[in-house]
């Protein structure tokens, strides 16, 4: 048999990009073997160099929420395309994409598009320090807001620590106004809340993480960030990058119904084009240069390509959408407590809507903790036996798998039926 093309292009890929990839969790690292290189996709599935198709849980992390290639985005774009790619100065995509964004998202008076989520977080963090004039942040264990160097703090678990980078080559000096706290835990942020008090600029915390795979907020936990931080003073930051547009047109602060002061957008905004966007009260957006002194600039913010795939993407999500997503979620969800019961495999299938990870372990996960008792070795295992039976999970137990409106009842019930096998030979 000869080697396959996507070995043959990760061995050159190392050569020439760090790791073989522009984006880590890409490359396979925690689950073994080597990564597939993706030729096209279309509706649920992908092909890889070789010719293997995929259904697709993926979605390039978020952002198809319509499927690979619609036509509507494809037909759009290309519309845009003939008319150039960018301009550097203001267009009417622009106003349309925040009246869009501002009318979906009660609490988004006033919105800045930029180019990725983390741009958006950074920008969304400035702003908050600028109009709170205080430093400190809190963040959340197992959350993750992009990489810019502030937030790549993450709590040892158990105790609160103080703003120890998590990654080489940023200083202390970077993230010691960063204050991790832990998902969930209430009394203990609560607590921090308080002690840090007027020096407390903002909470920052994805209200749905999906970052530590899908782990949901308690009863109350949001609801004490809101009623605390507006007692000191503090900004409340939802990073809706992944939970925007994606659970209703809303985000998470319309399931929830809290009311946060800054959001943060991102992937199905771009429509699979690089897209991040910040925005929230008037008052305070008005900071933001040249409405006011923070400064934040970007040569393709507000991209008309960008704009335009993102606008049609999300101008084509209505109620029906999210109720279709409910629905297959739930089947998928039915389908895998009961394999996971037929089998007596010890684990924890945590979904919501579309968005859902099989964690293993024995217990339900509600913080980075808990996540970190997962096993992962079982999940790289589970993982490769999905990808031989064409089903592309994330390739990693901390992430969350997407189902996209171009996923049918049928191949929710191929991927039960992949499951299952696959989890036959665990045990
Ligand atoms: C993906 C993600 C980001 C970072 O977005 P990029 O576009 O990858 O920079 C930030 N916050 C959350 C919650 C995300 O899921």
């Amino acid at each position: 048999m000869s080697t396959p093309i996507s070995t043959l292009l990760f061995a050159e890929a190392q050569t020439l990009l760090p790791g073989g990839v522009n984006s880590p969790v890409r490359a396979f690292n925690s689950v073994g073997g080597t990564p597939r290189f993706i030729s096209h996709g279309q509706g649920a599935y992908f092909w890889d160099e070789d010719g293997n198709r995929y259904l697709d849980y993926v979605g390039s992390w978020g952002p198809l929420i319509h499927g690979h290639a619609p036509a509507f985005v494809h037909d759009a774009v290309r519309a845009q395309l003939d008319k150039g790619t960018s301009y550097g100065a203001p267009t009417r995509l622009e106003v349309e994409m925040a009246r869009a964004v501002i009318e979906a998202v009660p609490s988004i008076e006033m919105v800045r598009m930029v180019n990725s989520g983390t741009e958006a977080v950074m920008g969304a963090l400035r702003v908050a320090r600028g109009f709170t004039g205080r430093r400190k942040i809190i963040k959340f264990a197992g959350c993750y807001h992009g990489h810019a160097d502030g937030l790549l703090v993450q709590a040892g678990s158990g105790a609160l620590t103080l703003g120890i980078p998590d990654s080489a080559g940023v200083t202390p000096a970077q993230t010691q106004d960063t204050i991790s706290a832990n998902y969930n835990d209430i009394e203990g942020t609560r607590a921090l809340i308080r002690e840090l008090g007027h020096e407390l600029a903002c909470v920052a915390v994805e209200p749905l993480p999906a970052n530590m795979g899908l782990v949901k907020p308690k009863a109350g936990f949001l609801e004490m960030l809101r009623e605390e931080t507006e007692q000191t003073g503090a900004l409340l930051l939802f990073d809706e990058v992944m939970t925007g547009f994606r659970l209703a047109k809303g985000g998470f602060q319309e399931v929830v119904g809290i009311t946060p002061d800054l959001t943060t957008l991102g992937k199905i905004i771009g429509g699979g084009f690089p897209v991040g966007a910040y925005g929230g009260r008037r008052d305070i957006m008005s900071c933001v240069a040249p409405a006011g002194p923070v400064y934040q600039a970007g040569t393709l913010s507000g991209n008309p390509i960008a704009m335009t795939a993102g606008l049609v993407t999300i101008n084509a999500l209505n109620a029906d959408s999210y109720a279709r997503l409910e629905a297959l979620g739930a089947r998928l969800e039915k389908g895998f407590e009961r394999i996971l019961s037929d089998l007596r495999i010890e684990a924890q299938f945590q979904r919501w809507g579309s968005m859902w990870t099989l964690f293993f372990n024995p217990n339900p996960v509600e913080s980075f903790a808990d996540a970190k008792q997962s096993d992962t070795k079982k999940f790289g295992q589970f993982f490769h036996a999905m990808l031989e039976r064409g089903v592309y999970l994330p390739p990693a137990q901390f992430e969350a798998a997407f189902l996209s409106l171009a996923h049918t009842e049928d191949e929710v019930d191929m991927t039960l039926q992949a499951a299952r096998e696959s989890l036959e030979t665990l045990t």
